[in-house]
């Protein structure tokens, strides 16, 4: 028995998924009248791979691990959502989640009527890890942590990681959307040594293809079989399909993105530091700053009269007064900046 099935709804491990005709028969070549599409607009006319083969043999590649560790959905929300709709009973189930971090986990929890029990982190924004813990019950079945961490910017330390990973006996949910900025290793390729390990990354920010909706779950090859037994059959269209494909060849051009946007954010930070109405910054190991200034509605309301848009982010757990700002490029870098020095 896998260690996750005792975990999953009964409805679920139960479950036989819809076969849809591209299932059935998987080779590329023939007269296909086995869908009811239609012969003409190519290439439009055809399903998309519901198991995505090809693409997942690519990220495979690119990421060293196997393709059938790898589920991929339409953004790293569809994951989230299903690892909810997975193991967690509507109205009787709980998930607990540090505090504060990305709003999705909450909102699907919402959804799908499922209690969020929300740990805060410590004053410099690591972990509490017996809180975490201690938070946790018999109906319990996910953990959500994020690292590098939505706002706050920071990568969690690894034995922290390490010691919710060995210490709760559900699933745990690591969020690395911004893994590719951080200095610090992802989980990846420890993948095999947690069995509760579910590593979300996504094409969204380092990759630049936020508008593909591509995202991507790594986890045990069972586990990738029951969300993708759960999963719309054609969640990904054959667009994003295709277009992904297409730009997983410039590995090199996503490095200088990344290289070019780590440097502007410390120049970006400098120059910050010089305002007087800045605060404190916090230590970024990811694409944007948190910062903290005296007036954040009104300066967030300033730059928007500017046609400059960030992130209000002071009505958030131990955010008091904090503005996320996104690294841009250098030219945006200083259109906010010639911005905030009129302020
Ligand atoms: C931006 C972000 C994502 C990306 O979500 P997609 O649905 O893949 O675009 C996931 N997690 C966190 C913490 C994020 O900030």
């Amino acid at each position: 028995m896998n260690y996750f099935e005792k975990l999953l709804r009964p409805n679920i491990a139960r479950l036989k998924p819809y076969s849809s005709a591209r299932d059935e028969y998987t080779g590329d070549e023939g007269v296909f009248l086995d869908a009811n599409e239609n012969p003409f607009n190519s290439p439009y006319n055809r399903y998309p791979d519901p198991r995505q083969r090809v693409l997942k043999a690519k990220i495979a590649a690119i990421k060293g691990v196997e393709p059938g560790c790898i589920f991929l959905g339409n953004g790293s929300d569809e994951p989230i959502d299903l690892m909810y709709r997975a193991f967690c009973e509507p109205g009787v189930d709980n998930v607990v989640s540090i505090d504060p971090t990305y709003g999705m986990y909450q909102v699907a929890a919402d959804i799908n009527n499922i209690e969020v029990r929300k740990v805060l982190l410590t004053a410099d924004y690591q972990m509490d890890v017996p809180a975490l813990l201690a938070a946790a019950d018999d109906n319990t079945k996910l953990l959500f942590l994020c690292s590098p961490n939505n706002p706050t910017g920071n990568c969690f330390h690894i034995a922290d990681i390490e010691a919710i990973l060995k210490g709760f006996k559900g699933m745990v949910v690591l969020d690395e959307a911004y893994i590719d900025f951080a200095p610090g290793k992802s989980f990846l390729p420890r993948l095999a040594e947690f069995p509760n390990l579910v590593i979300l990354q996504t094409f969204s920010k380092a990759w630049g293809m936020a508008g593909l909706r591509l995202g991507m779950a790594f986890a045990s090859p069972e586990l990738v079989q029951v969300l993708s037994k759960i999963k719309y059959p054609y969640n990904l269209n054959i667009l994003t399909q295709q277009t992904a494909l297409e730009l997983l060849d410039s590995v090199s051009e996503m490095e200088n993105w990344v290289k070019l946007l780590l440097n502007e954010r410390e120049v970006l930070s400098a120059e910050l530091a010089k305002l007087p109405f800045v605060k404190k910054q916090y230590p970024s190991d990811s694409n944007f700053l948190l910062v903290k200034t005296e007036e954040p509605r009104k300066i967030y309301q300033y730059l928007v009269g500017h046609k400059i848009i960030i992130r209000d982010r002071s009505s958030v757990a131990l955010c008091e007064g904090c503005l996320r700002i996104t690294v841009g490029s250098p030219d945006e870098n200083r259109q906010l900046l010639d911005a905030l020095k009129k302020y």
